[in-house]
């Protein structure tokens, strides 16, 4: 049996990458430098797979910021703004990346866009009319040479044209369809260039597969692949999806000239299915993605085994491998002191993985019965009850649950004229979404009291003392509603996980969100509940400061399960409900301590509805929208809900989003097109709603002239009195020279506004 990685982490065990190219941003790096630090990071991944015997390992998943960009960059889709910088060929990647504000231009960056159903994000290619897509790159080549250099035959990896094309964004009148066949030809060339340096497999990944796909979609697929396996010779193709099964094209799949196919049996509901009742072509090898590149669980060996049992009547050469790349988890247990033994027991990350398909391709080829120590061992886990798990209150509360405790009253009509007498805001009330730059010393002190060099009296205060200069300033700059700045926090979920009972943590267990942001997910291991109040303490503090409005803020359930490692024991609703009845007792708390503006960040609503339109309602909505709404049904009318969503792609589940019943929410749309507001306004949106007028996400500052204008816009769409002003997401990857400019030009542009509208 022989096993296969099909992405693995890049940032670096210590987030070595994300540190080198930050400096480089800076200008305390060459590109020289960075250059070498992603090499030496590069040999110390190949070399921890090839020691751990994994036969297909892949090349060209190492990214300076993102592949789907570095595909883009590859075929030449370099939009004419970009080049028009004339800038050297990294910086050029790096200002479609993050946008470019210097001596040779002010440009925005591609729109960025959560990859599938997860929390790492991708650069949206934008092919122009007058882009012309042909091969221009070496990255490929350079990577597997420089893999080979170190004696490790890789598999180079991209994304295929497929889903290249669905996820590119057309800036003019050509579409998709006019593009393929010049970015055919592209793949053509790579795959010749490629065989003539006697490389043996291509990796090419088409999740977009596992979508709802229309009959035309996959004749579609079809005739790509039709043209682009039409000469290939010696090198082999791997077609490889993940993130769920292809029920709708498996027929066609398995009748292409692949030599390979990977296929997800973790996320792929159907996929065991579809290989027994179908059967798998014995002409081809099939990579079963078994071991889980999302989670952080141990496998459940004696379940994976059971299911390549079912399977092997089925196919013929069979490799095991892991359901998606393992970017989505963090690099390795062996960073990680404070994690019991027991804790430690029950987890794989990346490396662990690896030990993980080293140790079940042992097992396979043992004869039967299987009885190695590591399947033992395994077996022995995963029948036995996990220690610290459940707690019995927890569940009681749960069971005690009716449909009123999920209803706010009165109904958001009655309830608007009673915040509007109680809040007195102006027209276009203007905020922030929370946090704000997070400085060294910001950071310094987290770790100091992390460290137990600083005691909670000195962190405290250095907070509070951040906090009062924070509202200053914000008083200052003529802000409506005010933040407390969220100096005390890390994440917007680590610091509740870490808050409530049931979470576990780890040191280094950084996972890359997008670029060189990494985040650090909380583990949730037991029943969740809170003990004592966790923000009413600051936002009390912040809120003496001043006579105008301060929001709580807190992050909601959604958001907190998605952005943590659930639990694979119980139902992901049931896990959510625990989490939202200990914000609701938060939410609560600031309500009776005068707090009059409550703001729950649903930062990662969208994020998990699942991927096949037809599992929306039953496997996600149907439970995360009630979950958010036990968490503020029990406040007074007077006490404004807002809630704050990164990416305005809800379109789709307006009506849902509507019925979160929240008095506010702001979303992202600096990066996107407006579309969301047309939506907006054709469901009779009821939340009054703040559309993110500037990009926080890239350091550019925008002018007033500017917000002025996007809110000109929005506001053809908007009833002026449903519309707040705010930028697009929270503050804290900026830094002051540019928050500050760009939240007084905001400010100014929301009181022209005003005059305007008067
Ligand atoms: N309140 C959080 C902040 O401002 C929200 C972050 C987010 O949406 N990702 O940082
Ligand atoms: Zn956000």
């Amino acid at each position: 049996m022989k096993t296969s990685v099909i992405g693995y982490p890049r940032i670096g065990s210590h987030r070595e990458l994300k540190f080198a190219t930050e400096k480089y941003f800076k200008g305390e790096l060459s590109a020289e430098m960075l250059n070498m630090q992603a090499k030496t990071l590069r040999a110390t991944h190949w070399a921890s797979q090839k020691a751990a015997g994994i036969d297909w390992i892949p090349s060209n998943d190492f990214s300076f910021y993102d592949t789907m960009l570095d595909t883009a960059v590859l075929f030449n889709c370099v939009p004419a703004r970009y080049q028009a910088l004339n800038l050297p060929a990294l910086d050029t990647y790096f200002a479609m990346a993050r946008g470019y504000q210097g001596p040779a231009g002010d440009v925005h960056a591609l729109a960025m866009k959560k990859w599938f159903n997860t929390n790492y994000h991708y650069l949206v290619p934008e092919l122009e009319d007058s882009t012309v897509i042909r091969l221009v790159g070496w990255k490929p080549f350079d990577l597997y040479d420089e893999a080979k250099a170190q004696g490790i035959e890789t598999v180079p990896v991209l994304p295929g044209p497929f889903t290249f094309l669905k996820l590119a964004r057309y800036t003019g009148t050509k579409q998709a369809a006019d593009f393929a066949e010049p970015l055919i030809n592209a793949y053509v060339e790579l795959l010749t260039q490629l065989e003539t340096k006697n490389v043996e497999w291509i990796q090419l990944d088409e999740p977009y597969l596992v979508h709802d796909q229309t009959a035309s979609d996959v004749a579609w697929f079809v005739e790509l692949y039709t043209k682009l396996l039409a000469n290939k010779r010696n090198l082999k193709v791997r077609l490889q999806t993940y993130f769920g099964d292809v029920r709708d094209s498996y027929d066609a799949l398995i009748q292409l000239p692949f030599d390979a196919i990977g296929l997800d049996f973790v996320e792929g509901r159907k996929t065991t299915e579809l290989v027994t009742s179908k059967t798998f072509p014995k002409d081809k090898t099939l990579v079963a993605g078994l071991i889980c590149g999302k989670n952080i669980w141990r496998a459940d060996y004696t379940k994976i085994l059971d299911t390549l049992d079912a399977i092997r009547p089925h196919a013929g050469e069979i490799v095991l491998g892991t359901s998606c790349s393992l970017l989505h988890v963090p690099y390795t247990l062996s960073n990680e002191p404070n994690l019991s033994k027991q804790e430690k027991a029950y987890f794989a990350f990346a490396e662990e993985k690896l030990n993980e398909l080293a140790e079940l391709k042992q097992i396979l080829d043992a004869p039967l019965p299987r009885e190695t120590d590591a399947f033992q061992k395994n077996h022995i886990l995963w029948e036995t009850r996990r220690p610290n798990c459940a707690d019995l209150a927890v569940a009681n509360r749960l069971a005690k649950l009716s449909e009123k405790d999920f209803t706010r009253l009165p109904a958001f009509e009655e309830r608007i004229p009673a915040q509007a007498k109680a809040l007195k805001l102006p027209l276009f009330p203007t905020t922030t979404i929370g946090s704000f730059p997070q400085t060294q010393e910001v950071r310094s002190n987290r770790a100091a009291f992390r460290k137990g060099t600083k005691t909670f009296a000195e962190y405290d205060a250095f907070n509070k003392n951040e906090t009062k200069q924070c509202i200053a300033l914000q008083e200052q700059i003529g802000l409506d509603v005010l933040v407390h700045g969220e100096f005390e926090r890390n994440d917007m979920v680590e610091f509740f996980g870490e808050h409530l009972t049931g979470f576990r943590f780890t040191s280094n267990g950084w996972v890359q969100s997008y670029g060189t942001r990494c985040v650090k997910p909380p583990v949730i291991w037991g029943d969740v509940s809170r003990a004592a109040p966790i923000t009413v303490d600051m936002a009390v503090y912040a809120q003496s400061l001043s006579k105008k409005p301060v929001k709580g803020m807190l992050t909601g359930p959604v958001t907190i399960l998605n952005w943590s490692f659930p639990r694979v024991d119980i139902p992901l609703h049931e896990s959510t409900n625990q989490i939202a009845l200990a914000i609701r007792d938060e939410v609560l708390d600031l309500e009776a301590n005068g707090i009059s503006i409550i703001q729950i960040d649903e930062a990662a609503l969208r994020e998990k509805l699942p991927l096949r339109k037809s599992d929306w309602q039953c496997d996600y909505l149907a439970w995360a929208i009630p979950a958010f709404r036990l968490v503020h049904s029990g406040v007074k009318p007077e006490t404004q809900i807002h809630t704050h969503m990164c990416y305005s792609e809800f379109n789709d589940i307006i009506a849902d989003i509507d019925a979160m019943d929240a008095d506010v929410i702001s979303f992202e749309a600096s990066r996107a097109d407006l579309t969301i507001l047309d939506a907006l306004a054709s469901a009779h949106f009821k939340t009054a709603v703040g559309p993110g007028v500037y990009d926080i996400h890239s350091p550019r500052i925008p002018s007033e002239a500017e917000i002025l204008g996007q809110l000109h816009k929005i506001l053809k769409k908007v009833a002026p009195e449903k519309l707040w002003v705010n930028p697009d997401c929270g503050l804290k990857t900026r830094g002051w020279t540019e928050t500050i400019p760009s939240l007084e030009h905001m400010v100014a542009a929301a009181k022209k506004l005003r005059t305007e509208i008067k």
